[in-house]
């Protein structure tokens, strides 16, 4: 993959994939009373006039409300941003995508990819016909930051602050400041157009890779998540044995801690061949490994420990 700083690399790809970005109402004055996915992307870049005085491609790869994204959907965004990548002339790529489950598709696309060139994925809180929409800054955010020279791998660009793929996690249903880094990590700010970095980008762990997407989707692995809690027993496991799974994700209290029922089931959900990794329900902090103890998740969130087991299920076949 190309460097970065790719002499006459100036061009920027803007991906959509729908959400509330691309999300109307009947009326201005309804946050909430919308249908996403409304609007191509081309018309939302359309709507930002410093936006022309960029260099800039747009491409439609799907248009859905971000609770429904699915993995042929995946798929195919991950194909073609490692294609835009694989461009000389492109400096970085964008993607307008639904809030919902932005981190779980960043965190995929980091995963599989790592990529050296930034690619940098955007949201919105309102639609674009709200009074005050928040979708057009963070656009415009997003691709100052896909063209700044310090800027690399999975990157998420909201409400004025830019994540990492690893860090990033949904806090607020409602708030225009919906997300925040975990541990208060945040990579940089967006003042003005300027990109501030607040800390150095971590280094890349080794990515799956284009090779594990190549199995039929219909044979991906079913890796279901389940959580902890006062009175938790294994029935939920013994439910999902039946109907076959082949990865369980627990969020445990705490630490990881899962009641003794729990645990019991899902040591035998092991034995039984299925993967199981424990994160916590917490929303920050590792869980700390322990050979006594369920595989721990380190610190992923457990949505982003479901997606880590499910490259490496399909990585293993
Ligand atoms: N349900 C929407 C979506 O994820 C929410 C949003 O984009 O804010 O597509």
């Amino acid at each position: 993959m190309q460097n970065t700083n790719e002499l006459n690399a100036d061009l920027v790809v803007i991906l959509g994939t729908g959400g509330t970005i691309a999300g109307t109402a009947q009326d201005a004055a309804d946050n909430v009373g919308y249908r996403a996915a409304q609007l191509g992307v081309l018309e939302l870049v359309r709507a930002i006039p410093p936006l022309a005085q960029r260099r800039l491609e747009t491409e439609q790869i799907a248009q859905l409300d971000s609770k429904d994204m699915d993995f042929a959907t995946w798929r195919k965004l991950v194909l073609r941003v490692s294609e835009h990548l694989a461009r000389p002339e492109v400096m970085g790529v964008v993607i307008t995508h639904g809030t919902d489950t932005l981190e779980e598709t960043a965190y995929f696309l980091q995963r599989v990819l790592a990529p050296t060139k930034p690619v940098v994925l955007t949201a919105a809180m309102r639609p674009a016909t709200a009074l005050q929409t928040d979708g057009p800054q963070n656009l415009l955010d997003a691709v100052n930051v896909a063209a700044d020279a310090q800027a690399r791998g999975v990157l998420i660009v909201f409400s004025g602050a830019v994540h990492s793929a690893e860090q990033l996690r949904k806090v607020h249903s409602y708030r225009v400041d919906a997300f925040a880094s975990a541990d208060g990590a945040r990579a940089a700010v967006v003042e003005e157009g300027r990109v501030r970095w607040l800390s150095q980008l971590a280094t890349s762990r080794t990515p799956f890779g284009l090779g594990v997407l190549n199995r039929p989707l219909q044979t991906w692995p079913r890796v279901q998540i389940l959580m902890n809690h006062v009175g938790a027993d294994g029935s939920v496991v013994e439910a999902l044995l039946s109907q076959g799974v082949d990865g369980l994700v627990v969020a445990g209290t705490g630490n990881g801690s899962l009641s003794l029922p729990l645990e019991a089931a899902l040591r035998a959900a092991q034995a039984q061949g299925v993967a199981v990794l424990r994160s916590t329900r917490c929303d920050a902090g590792p869980v700390t490994e322990s050979d006594q103890a369920l595989p721990s998740a380190g610190a992923l969130s457990p949505v982003k420990a479901r997606v880590e087991l499910l490259l490496t299920l399909l990585a293993a076949n």
